[in-house]
């Protein structure tokens, strides 16, 4: 349903990402672990082109894309199909919770104002902010901004939702609240990619897991290979830092 295919990202002369590949069936969790610097949230902004990477192919259902080849209107239809959630939120904050869910489907999908604001209240009421539409984002906690952060992503039911880090930046007590959404988000049958550092979610909810370093994917497979059999020495070497 998704394939990635052999991207390439240089900055100048530091090429970060040196041919990563990854396919994603429907509905299917992968999340991406290894140490800081190692290429992850490059590697999840090209594919959202964020970054515009140096070569490489996208295909997601039957559209894809050649990075560098695409024209804007091909990036834009195939940007649709994806969500993506931020490590610090991106919320407008001169909106309210539920304006911010609903300009995206009014602005780039075409929902009307009435179409969007129904569901968006369903989804307020899904992540379980149904009293809060109306608040700022500087009235709501980190937990709560991010929740609103997979609503919008979610809200114009995309095939895939990007995750970069999405619990990062929260106090350790508020985690808990986001990684619950996140796994009613994988019930739902919605297909994510998660670069994430939580090793209980990465354990629990994923269907597969790659270990990332240094621009490679070094390792792959299933939760209980990765973080029970290791073959690499790298991977066992980041994940004896979680235990
Ligand atoms: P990770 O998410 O695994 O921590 P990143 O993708 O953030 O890794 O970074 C990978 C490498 O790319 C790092 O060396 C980082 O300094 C470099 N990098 C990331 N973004 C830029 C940029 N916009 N310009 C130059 N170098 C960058």
């Amino acid at each position: 349903m998704i394939e990635v295919k052999d991207v390439h990202k240089s900055f100048n002369d530091n090429e970060v990402i040196k041919g990563v590949s990854l396919s994603l069936n429907e509905g299917e969790v992968v999340t991406i672990l290894g140490p800081s610097g190692s290429g992850k949230t490059t590697f999840l902004r090209c594919l959202n082109f964020l970054e515009i990477a140096d070569s490489g192919s996208i295909t997601i259902n039957d559209q894809k894309v050649t990075f560098g080849e695409a024209s804007v209107d091909e990036v834009l239809q195939l940007r649709r199909k994806m969500g993506m959630v931020f490590q610090n939120y991106a919320l407008f904050l001169n909106k309210t919770a539920k304006q911010n869910i609903m300009e995206p489907m009014i602005l780039v999908h075409g929902y009307s104002q009435q179409q969007a604001e129904e569901r968006a209240e369903t989804l307020l009421q899904a992540i379980g902010l149904p009293e809060h539409g109306n608040y700022y984002p500087s009235q709501l906690s980190g937990g709560q901004k991010q929740r609103i952060g997979i609503a919008r992503a979610l809200a114009v039911h995309p095939t895939v939702l990007l995750f970069d880090e999405p619990t990062a930046a929260l106090d350790p007590e508020l985690v808990g609240e986001v990684l619950k959404v996140m796994k009613a988000v994988k019930a739902a049958g919605v297909a994510m990619i998660v670069v994430t550092h939580e090793m209980q979610f990465a354990y629990e909810v994923s269907d597969r897991v790659i270990f990332m370093a240094d621009g490679v994917i070094v390792e792959e497979g299933s939760p209980q290979q990765i973080f029970e059999h290791p073959k690499e020495s790298r991977t066992q070497a980041f994940l004896d830092r979680f235990t």
